[in-house]
């Protein structure tokens, strides 16, 4: 029975491994993609959008997040790789940003904040969450 149990263990250490592996493998293509999405955009509009469908599949299958800095780098809708003053325009409207897609027309809204303020709130956070751990 011991032996059994131990078995089992490592076997889901191992899987957990590789899954772990494979993640980051994942995010370097995805960030490899969107460099090569960046550089693509001047020449060829449609192989940037491809990329940038493959970096999606890629998250996609192996569960790993689209990191923050490119998030913004792409349509939702049409799927266009986005480059400011190329084909996307940028509003600061009630502290928002608004993206809006010229190649499809879709507008994206996302939060706007500055990094000093996220700074702050971080420290309040933490502060706020060592208050609530009990002390042993
Ligand atoms: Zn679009």
């Amino acid at each position: 029975m011991k032996n059994k149990k131990r078995i089992n263990y490592s076997k889901k250490l191992r899987y957990e491994k590789e899954r772990r592996k494979q993640k980051t493998l994942a995010e370097e293509r995805i960030s490899g993609l969107f460099n090569l999405a960046d550089e693509m955009i001047e020449k060829d509009k449609n192989l940037a959008k491809r990329y940038v469908q493959l970096a999606r599949k890629i998250s996609m299958k192996y569960k790993s997040r689209i990191p923050s800095e490119y998030k913004r780098k792409f349509c939702k809708k049409c799927g266009s790789y986005l480059k400011q003053g190329k084909n996307v325009t940028v509003r600061l409207h009630n502290s928002k940003l608004i993206y809006h897609c010229q190649e499809c027309g879709a507008i994206s809204r996302f939060a706007y904040k500055s990094k000093r303020k996220k700074a702050e709130e971080k420290e309040e956070t933490t502060e706020t969450d060592q208050e609530e751990k009990p002390i042993i």
